[in-house]
């Protein structure tokens, strides 16, 4: 066989020279130790957790290291593409605060080793693919959907691994003309590398699993669709050279198909990328953890978390969870510091599936809420609410100093309150600070009837000064609560509940649902100067 009339044949376009495609993307100028990483979705409209989880991986290592880190687009599978699926992922990565060196952009592409998207590399997979026929381990074939099921049927039967290899491989040997007749017959093909059948084992570092082993492969895989658009497989390899593209980090479902790729660096006699297969992300479900799904678990979107207003720090922080098994104890050792300063390492990687889970992933985000100022947590609430809640975000820009009075309540010192869970929860919390939202939800306290209830506003009324200090006040709240024969001190009321009428505790919960809404709320004092005399009186005279 004329391999080389083949190639020219099947590859007539071909102009470029693989030594001319080295030179066009020639090694990165960066500082020993530099690790150039990527992330490459596919543009299905849906970005998911896996997506930001393996994004923060591979922006940590390069960015750690003065290295690099892209986006590349893996458009390489049409059917499954939607229109603005590009936008959609840059967008959220952007939200979530994963930013790129280089790579694909809504503009474009922003780099010299592009372009990004795979459908626009035709060229440069057809400069290999025409190599590769050069050299005879690459052909043509022809084999049709039902030829392939009917092999895969009778080697289930004969309890064969399935798949085109060897004597399966129907159409290794087809001689020039055949190829050229069912071409010219409009015979749809693709491209197969040549399986060799040797036996031998192959063995690759993963930098989260360690040393991989698996056979070494023996398939006929495809290397060019009917199309001529590549497969994953083909498009991987020669992407990740000429990006050069120091580490690999991907779902642990591409383990399998190690020994395509490591076939085919070898084959090239390319560098192999330093590998590291992340765990798949699981839920518990009841007892036991199962894969997180996309049709069954919302929160596999990360459109989820935008939804919901769980901040990006908490997702990231949460991540950073799964991510090393050492980040909780940093986090305790140094409880101010931004997490981008913690020294993330692949070592710490967990090989068992990350288990995502939402109750502590909120509770992280009140972590992180309550260390924030006041103003980061405006801001952040306030571009959740323009976006999701615009009602909400009126408020806060209509009344903007009470709303930062609001948010410091209880906010710095060694305790801080953790009232805020979400950006979306934070429109319920903070709902009382503001006339147009603000409801009384919680009953008075059980201990006080309607009579007590209009009795003690009415005292309270009655003395309440708003220029009273904290101390003042509550004096005054104590002789009230004697006055009505409740017990200053709980524990008097608890030690003999048939002296008194309750306890301090009713009081001031009356006082708090009258002003806020609700029996659990900040300090009242507090919360009364935020809202100021008028509204405050406002609000207690509604009982009298
Ligand atoms: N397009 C692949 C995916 O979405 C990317 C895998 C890789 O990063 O190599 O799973």
């Amino acid at each position: 066989m004329d391999y080389k009339a083949l190639a020219d044949y099947l590859f007539p376009d071909v102009k470029d020279t693989p030594e001319d495609i080295e030179a066009r993307f020639p090694e990165r100028d960066l500082p020993a130790g530099a690790n150039v990483t990527r992330i490459g979705p596919s543009p299905t409209g849906f970005v998911h957790l896996g997506n930001l989880y393996n994004a923060i991986i591979g922006e940590r290592i390069a960015h750690q290291s003065q290295g690099v880190f892209y986006l590349r687009i893996e458009d390489t599978d049409n059917k499954r593409e939607v229109e603005g699926a590009v936008e959609t992922v840059i967008n959220a990565m952007d939200y979530f605060g994963v930013h790129f060196d280089e790579g694909a952009t809504a503009e474009g592409d922003n780099g010299k080793y592009g372009p990004y998207r795979q459908r626009q590399r035709r060229d440069i997979y057809h400069v290999f693919a025409k190599l590769l026929t050069e050299r005879g381990l690459a052909y043509p074939c022809f084999m049709t959907a039902e030829e392939i099921e009917a092999v895969r049927e009778q080697q289930t039967a004969n309890k064969e691994n399935p798949g085109v290899y060897g004597k399966y491989a129907k159409c290794r040997d087809l001689g020039l003309d055949e190829v050229k007749a069912n071409i010219s017959a409009g015979k749809e093909w693709v491209l197969r590398f040549r399986g060799q059948e040797t036996g031998e084992t192959i063995a690759v570092e993963d930098a989260i699993r360690g040393k991989l082993e698996m056979p070494r492969n023996n398939m006929d895989f495809v290397l060019l669709k009917s199309d001529g658009i590549p497969t994953y497989h083909f498009a991987h390899v020669i992407d990740d050279h000429f990006m050069r593209s120091t580490h690999v980090i991907r779902g642990e479902e591409w383990i399998s198909s190690l020994p395509m790729h490591v076939e085919l660096f070898s084959t090239f006699g390319w560098k192999q990328p330093v590998y590291c297969h992340t765990a798949t992300l699981m839920k518990m479900d009841g007892e036991s953890k199962r894969k997180l799904s996309k049709r069954k678990d919302p929160e596999l979107a990360l459109a989820y978390y935008q939804q919901e207003g769980i901040s990006r720090d908490a997702v990231w922080e949460f991540l950073l969870t799964l991510l090393n098994s050492n980040y909780e104890e940093w986090r305790i050792a140094n409880p101010g510091a931004d997490y981008h300063e913690f020294p993330y390492t692949l070592e710490k990687m967990s090989v068992s599936g990350a288990l995502v889970d939402l109750d502590k992933m909120r509770d992280i985000s009140k972590n992180v809420i309550c260390r924030m100022t006041a103003e980061q947590v405006r801001d952040g609430w306030l571009e959740w609410c323009s976006e999701y809640n615009k009602d909400f975000a009126d408020l806060i820009k209509k009344y903007p100093e009470r709303t930062l009075a609001a948010l410091n309540v209880g906010r710095g010192g060694e305790k801080p309150r953790r009232d805020i869970e979400t950006w979306k929860q934070a429109c319920d919390f903070m709902s009382f600070y503001y006339d147009e939202t603000f409801r009384v939800t919680d009953p008075m306290p059980a201990e006080c009837d309607e009579a007590t209830v209009k009795d003690f506003f009415g005292r309270y009324l009655a003395t309440y000064d708003h220029s009273d200090d904290s101390a003042a006040w509550f004096g005054k709240v104590k002789a009230i609560t004697e006055e009505m024969g409740f017990a200053v001190k709980p524990k008097d009321y608890k030690k003999n509940p048939d002296q008194y009428r309750g306890s301090i505790v009713h009081i001031t919960n009356m006082l708090r649902t009258a002003l806020t809404g609700h029996a659990n709320a900040p300090d009242i004092w507090e919360v009364s100067h935020v809202l100021g005399e008028e509204i405050t009186r406002r609000r207690l005279e509604a009982f009298v």
